[in-house]
């Protein structure tokens, strides 16, 4: 590969949301002069939604837009250095790591994964016209917005029973729309659905079209895979529950990766198993997946990268 230029810094962080800000504002003020490698999505996650409603210190709430670039305020303020770079490959071999972005390399002592995950979606065009307006992929950020309407849950595994069971909480209904005629999820979480009053489970069935209008959606029609029978549920909400994938293609041959490809960290710390690299936020969580839990992990990241740094 022809390298066109390199830059080397002591710490480099790559990722741009909550994990990845909070790691650089804590690395910053440690003196480190750390870099972050935003990539494609600056800002991470949460440009995708209007309103966070649990992210502590606005108690009347923020835009999601607004506080990540709050976030990158503050990491500015303490000279961190803001690169708009999707890494592309690493070499994790040795030290100091390569971080390449196209023909451009980046070298660091020690290096910070914050690249987050993305929730899985049907792909349907219906589904993506009402995105944040009626279609949300997380119950614990969105189904307060629900008070006493009734929604859909989408999918079959733990995290769908768990969604459903919480939604159930304030909304009046919560159907689960499942392809198949049983549950994959763990048999405490069934019989807990099963036997909520609230919750009605539609086996067999598809999600058909989301119906909705200029105010968001209004309707979502499901459709029975073994008799070809459509059925309006009459929900303004839909959450998507099939499930998240890391961002941890780069990382495959060389960072040691759960079952579900999420990066493995040493228990109560961000260590991965290489000497020097590690992990926060969603990249390593599918149990909570929130901003604050992210921004927590960041801040332990930088922790841990400033003192094994200090150690070398
Ligand atoms: C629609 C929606 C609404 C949500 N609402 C809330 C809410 O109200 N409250 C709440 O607490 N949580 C909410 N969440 C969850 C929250 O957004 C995440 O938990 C949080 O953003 C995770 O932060 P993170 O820093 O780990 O990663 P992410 O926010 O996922 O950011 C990952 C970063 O990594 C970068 N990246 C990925 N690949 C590469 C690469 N190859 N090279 C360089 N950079 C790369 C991306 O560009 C991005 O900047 C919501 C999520 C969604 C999708």
């Amino acid at each position: 590969m022809g390298i066109m230029d390199s830059k080397h810094k002591r710490v480099i962080i790559l990722g741009s949301g909550p994990a990845g800000y909070t790691a650089a504002i804590y690395a910053a003020r440690a003196n480190l002069s750390p870099m972050i490698l935003t990539g494609f999505q600056k800002g991470g996650q949460l440009t995708t939604t209007t309103e966070v409603e649990n992210f502590p210190g606005f108690p009347k709430g923020i835009d999601g837009n607004e506080l990540m670039s709050q976030m990158e305020q503050q990491a500015l303020r303490f000279e961190t250095e803001i690169e708009f770079a999707e890494v592309t490959q690493v070499d994790l071999s040795e030290r100091p790591f390569k971080i390449y972005s196209g023909d451009k390399l980046y070298t660091s002592d020690a290096l910070i994964i914050a690249t987050g995950a993305s929730a899985r979606y049907l792909g349907i065009e219906s589904e993506t016209k009402f995105k944040g307006r009626g279609v949300s992929a997380c119950a614990t950020c969105d189904g307060f917005f629900y008070r006493g309407k009734k929604v859909a849950v989408i999918g079959g595994g733990d995290s769908a029973l768990e969604e459903a069971s919480y939604l159930t909480n304030f909304c009046e209904r919560v159907f689960v729309v499942h392809r198949r005629d049983e549950f994959r999820g763990s048999k405490a979480m069934q019989e807990r659905v099963l036997k909520n009053e609230k919750i009605e489970i539609v086996w067999d069935s598809v999600i058909d079209e989301v119906i909705g209008d200029d105010s968001g959606m209004t309707d979502l029609r499901v459709k029975n895979v073994k008799s070809g029978e459509t059925r309006l549920l009459g929900t303004e909400g839909m959450f998507v529950a099939i499930g998240h994938t890391p961002n941890t293609s780069l990382f495959a041959d060389t960072l040691t990766l759960d079952e579900k490809k999420y990066i493995v960290t040493e228990s109560g710390s961000t260590k991965t198993n290489i000497d020097g690299v590690f992990a926060c936020g969603d990249v390593t969580d599918s149990v909570y997946r929130q901003a604050i839990t992210a921004a927590g992990t960041g801040c332990m990241a930088a922790i841990d990268a400033e003192r094994w740094l200090a150690e070398q």
